[in-house]
Formats: structure tokens, sequence, C-alpha cells
């Protein structure tokens, strides 16, 4: 159960290399090279996350941008990973409902770029079942950041 983030992120990040090179988008993956507790959390449903959120970074960005993965601790109990794109943004208007089930923005433009609109709800699910947060930050035609939040693994101590 305790999942290491910085190897799990490499593995992700792996599955997308050969869409990155296609669609020219530049995966680059940051987190401190120790000190990186582990993290509570089945690790087949963080993928699923980390799949949704990056698969999204990437079909709502254009060639030559970048897509960032970073992974920090915040304070001693959790540890955040924040999905960061320099795509098309979301209004704020759009931005509140963007967790509901089937909401996409801007149906037109959806239609043609595919999916049912359930990636986030299920990311959010997830996230939320394993104790974590998770927020999205959006501006207009410049980008949309990601970050959620996962408790770290405590040992179980017995005193005596
Ligand atoms: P699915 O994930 O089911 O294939 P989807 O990507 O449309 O379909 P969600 O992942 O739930 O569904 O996202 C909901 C909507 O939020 C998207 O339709 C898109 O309009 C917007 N969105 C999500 N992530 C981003 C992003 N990184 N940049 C811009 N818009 C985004
Ligand atoms: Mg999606």
């Amino acid at each position: 159960q305790p999942v290491n983030v910085p190897e799990l992120l490499q593995d992700v990040v792996e599955r997308f290399a050969l869409q990155s090179r296609q669609e020219n988008i530049e995966l680059q993956l940051d987190f401190p090279a120790h000190d990186l507790p582990p993290v509570k959390a089945d690790r087949d449903n963080i993928i699923q996350v980390l799949d949704n959120l990056i698969s999204n970074a990437m079909k709502y960005s254009n060639e030559n941008t970048k897509v960032m993965i970073q992974a920090c601790e915040v304070g001693e109990k959790y540890v955040r990973i924040d999905i960061m794109d320099e795509g098309m943004g979301i209004r704020k208007r759009d931005l509140t409902r963007i967790f509901e089930r089937f909401y996409r923005v801007d149906k037109a433009r959806s239609r043609s770029m595919g999916g049912t609109g359930l990636g986030l709800s299920i990311a959010r699910q997830i996230v939320l079942a394993h104790g974590g947060t998770i927020e999205i930050d959006s501006e207009w035609q410049k980008g949309t950041r990601v970050s959620f939040t996962l408790p770290v693994y405590e040992e179980m101590k017995n005193e005596s």
C-alpha cells in the first residue's frame, strides 16, 4: 500500500512517451531527489488519476508546449502532485462545474475532441476516497493547473 511517488510518476510519464513525441508536447517531471515520503494509496487508482489528468493536459494543449508534473511534500502529512499545462485554459464561469460528471466546456469543441466528460469526476472521486483533495486553477488561453494531495503513508507504531 505505500506508493513511491517519483517512481510512479516516471512510470506514468513513460506511457505517454509516444504521444508526447508525436504531438511534440514535452512532458517534464520535477520532484525533490529525496525526502519525498511514500503515500498511502492504491497504485492502480492513482495511475488512473494521473492518466486522466495528463491526457487532459495534452488533449487541450497545442504543439510545442510543455506539460509539467511536479510533486512535493506539504506539511508532514501530505504529498501534492501538480499537473500544469500551457494549453487553452478554462473560462472562470466553467471552472466551478468542471468536476461534474459529463460536464464539458463548449459542447461543439469537445465533441470534435472525443471523450465523455467523466475523466475529472472520476479523478476527483478517487482522490477524495483516499482522503486527499483536488483543485483546478486555470487561465483562459494561458493554461491550467490541477493539484491533488495524497496522505503520507505512516507505519503503524507500536508502543511498549
Ligand atoms: P474524458 O476525460 O471522459 O475523455 P473530457 O476530457 O472531456 O472527456 P474531463 O476530463 O472530465 O472530460 O474534463 C471536462 C472538461 O474540462 C473537458 O471537456 C474540457 O473542456 C475541460 N478540461 C479538462 N482539463 C482541461 C485542461 N487541462 N485544459 C483545458 N480544458 C480542460
Ligand atoms: Mg479528460
